[in-house]
């Protein structure tokens, strides 16, 4: 699965999820771009993977702001002269019932989620057909596939982000750009940990494997659909759940 001398750009790398995907691409070989907006955590990612030997740097970004990702992406090409991975990860939970739910806790989430998606997938497109190559993968969750009360505006921007990915695969296709999704079940993350012991135990309960999945083990799909061994997969929502939500 090498890597070696692309350049991916990793949203929300700073922890949980986002961080295994910088360790696993960086030891395949791949420049790690973090856009995140904490500064101390993504720093700390970026010294692990240089004392490994391997190259990053971190921007502060908000993915939902459309300037800010533009002129991320911009530092990116004059720094390496291309960019070949966007792994859109960044995302928030805001839960409330339906009936709770105030506009505020609605747009925080979809503008984060989903809109910070698109503005990421739409800086680096350009130069990814420029490059006739492209790898783009975003993180769903198995909630956008099935719904969870209390998150009706979480489950709507990863439902969204299913619909972004179908249609950019099909946009993007013939220039040598592969759009899929991974939609993690439950994974053991700062996101999980802060739910209490009962939710979690509930959760556990439903995965057949009868255990909260890993970050890394949703890396290791990240990285493969990031490498030429994927190269005939597109449009694809891929679950990591542990057998959850089938
Ligand atoms: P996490 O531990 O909360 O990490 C999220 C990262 O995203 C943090 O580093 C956070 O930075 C960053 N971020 C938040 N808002 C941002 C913004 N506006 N701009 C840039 N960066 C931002 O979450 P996680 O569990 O690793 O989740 C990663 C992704 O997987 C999310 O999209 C989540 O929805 C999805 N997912 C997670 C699970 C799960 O069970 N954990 C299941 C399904 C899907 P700060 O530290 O500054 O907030």
């Amino acid at each position: 699965m090498s890597l070696e001398g692309k350049v991916a750009v990793v949203t929300g790398g700073g922890r949980g999820i986002g961080r295994q995907v910088c360790l696993r691409l960086a030891r395949e070989g791949a420049k790690i771009v973090i856009f995140d907006l904490e500064e101390d955590s993504s720093r700390k990612v970026v010294e692990e993977i240089e004392s490994k030997g391997g190259e990053a740097f971190f921007i502060r970004v908000d993915v939902g702001e459309l300037e800010q990702v533009d002129e991320a992406v911009k530092r990116v090409i004059d720094k390496f002269k291309r960019v070949d991975i966007l792994i859109n990860n960044a995302g928030i939970t805001c839960d409330r019932l339906l009936l709770r739910m105030e506009e505020e806790d609605w747009d925080k989430v979809l503008k984060v989620n989903l809109k910070g998606a698109f503005n990421c997938l739409k800086a680096v497109a350009k130069p990814m057909v420029r490059q006739r190559w492209g790898r783009i993968i975003n993180i769903s969750s198995t909630v956008g596939l099935r719904g969870n009360a209390g998150q009706a505006n979480y489950a709507a921007s990863k439902a969204g982000i299913i619909g972004l990915t179908k249609s950019a695969a099909k946009e993007l296709g013939r220039r040598g750009i592969t759009v899929n999704a991974v939609a993690p079940g439950f994974i053991d993350t700062p996101m999980t940990r802060k739910l209490d012991e009962r939710t979690k135990k509930e959760f556990i309960s439903l995965i057949p494997l009868r255990r909260a999945g890993r970050a890394d083990e949703v890396a290791s799909l990240v990285a493969y659909l990031a490498s030429d061994e994927a190269s005939y997969i597109t449009g694809e929502v891929i679950k990591v759940d542990g057998g959850m939500a089938m």
